[in-house]
């Protein structure tokens, strides 16, 4: 596919450290909306010095009473963005590391974790005006590869799934559901569309044409409250020389997860079918949690298997990767008891300690002598 002889290869850069062996949890605060302000709604969250989140207020006097001992709380993150943030400056402060190091051979995953109407999809996807961290790290990822001197020899595959009510579908080409399977290189759903991209230009229309295929149902609490957890999967693959100028193949890979809404799906509406949509999903964020908790408790056995979402994201929690979580919150006191939940998980997965992703790479052609061999340094010697 990467034929050596017709490719310039690039040559091994200087590793970069990695981005650590430890979740970087982020917050991001959504602005009050124009019907929020209209109702009369309060602002209950603060934030301050870029890092602190303050709940200040309750939802209402009832719980005011029950809730006293909590006033004025506080929760320190990596950084905390306030709702005036850009969608530019919360992808360099959370995910633009990570894309430098997919582009060195590691993995990186970032999720967005919150409520409905918390500002997941928005920060994830954006606008076409706007766009969000799914777009900007691509376009990123294109940027940098242009600036390297071995450019044409990067290919970049995107995939985008979700997982809703226990079933994976493609959201690239939707169809039959997906069945998962595991292989060397993780959990995958066999079948799923790899798109190769060349420019960032046709990536938002195709993720934005995916999202409508995403499952929205209406329920009581929102009318276009999302139900599935999107994942979009970015791989990127080259090759370089490496010191002893053999040819190594090296794949990196970036997921950027918009989970369903962490709200108690009891909240909502129990009848029939959502009813059972929201168990479901439920168990999804139920096995979530159950992960990161036993992740913090140093377990041994972690129940992935519990649900196809953990599954999934068994490579981002524990495994080979450089995770980041981006936990999403309203301002408005009517959202207190989800805000106040959202930042307890996002608060016990900074506890989260994960092997820090190593360089993938392979062996795929060495010189065939050691003249060959010779000569090839000898020629990049010259070169620099
Ligand atoms: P979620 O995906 O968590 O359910 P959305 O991303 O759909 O929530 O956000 C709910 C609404 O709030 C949308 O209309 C969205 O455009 C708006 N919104 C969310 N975050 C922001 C933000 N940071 N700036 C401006 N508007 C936002
Ligand atoms: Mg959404």
């Amino acid at each position: 596919k990467f034929g050596a002889s017709e490719t310039k290869l690039g040559v091994s850069e200087t590793k970069v450290p990695n981005c650590g062996s430890r979740i970087m949890v982020f917050v991001r605060l959504r602005p009050m909306s124009k019907k929020e302000k209209e109702g009369g709604s309060r602002c209950c969250v603060r934030i301050v010095n870029r890092r602190d989140v303050y709940l200040t207020e309750f939802a209402n006097e009832n719980d005011y009473l029950r809730l006293k001992r909590l006033r004025g709380r506080h929760f320190t993150f990596d950084a905390s963005f306030p709702d005036s943030t850009c969608q530019q400056e919360v992808y360099s402060t959370s995910t633009a590391e990570l894309v430098e190091a997919v582009l060195q051979g590691r993995n990186g995953s970032v999720f967005c974790y919150g409520a409905t109407g918390a500002g997941k999809t928005y920060t994830m996807l954006g606008t076409l005006e706007s766009p969000g961290v799914m777009v900007l790290a691509i376009k990123d990822l294109f940027t940098k590869i242009r600036q390297r001197s071995c450019d044409g020899n990067h290919a970049v595959h995107l995939s985008y799934l979700e997982v809703y009510n226990e079933t994976v579908r493609d959201l690239l080409s939707p169809g039959r559901p997906l069945v998962l399977r595991e292989d060397k290189q993780g959990m995958v759903a066999a079948g799923l569309t790899q798109y190769r991209a060349y420019s960032t230009d046709e990536v938002m229309q195709l993720l934005q044409q995916g999202n409508q295929n995403r499952t929205t149902e209406p329920t009581r609490c929102n009318e276009t409250s999302s139900r599935s957890h999107a994942i979009l999967q970015v791989v990127v693959e080259y090759q370089v020389r490496d010191a002893s100028m053999n040819v190594v193949n090296r794949v990196g890979k970036l997921s950027l997860i918009d989970l369903a809404g962490s709200e108690r799906a009891l909240a909502t509406d129990q009848r029939t079918v959502r009813s059972i949509e929201g168990a479901n999903i439920n168990r999804s964020l139920l096995a979530l949690s159950s992960c990161i908790n036993a992740l913090v408790e140093g377990k041994k056995h972690i129940p992935y298997r519990n649900s196809k979402l953990t599954q999934l994201l068994k490579d981002s929690l524990g495994g080979d990767c450089n995770t980041v979580m981006i936990a999403n919150i309203s301002p408005c006191n009517l959202s207190f008891g989800e805000t106040q939940n959202t930042l307890h998980w996002a608060d016990r997965a900074k506890e989260i300690r994960t092997k820090a992703s190593e360089v993938n790479e392979e062996v795929v052609e060495v010189p065939e002598s050691e003249t060959d061999r010779a000569k090839l340094l000898l020629e990049l010697q010259k070169e620099n």
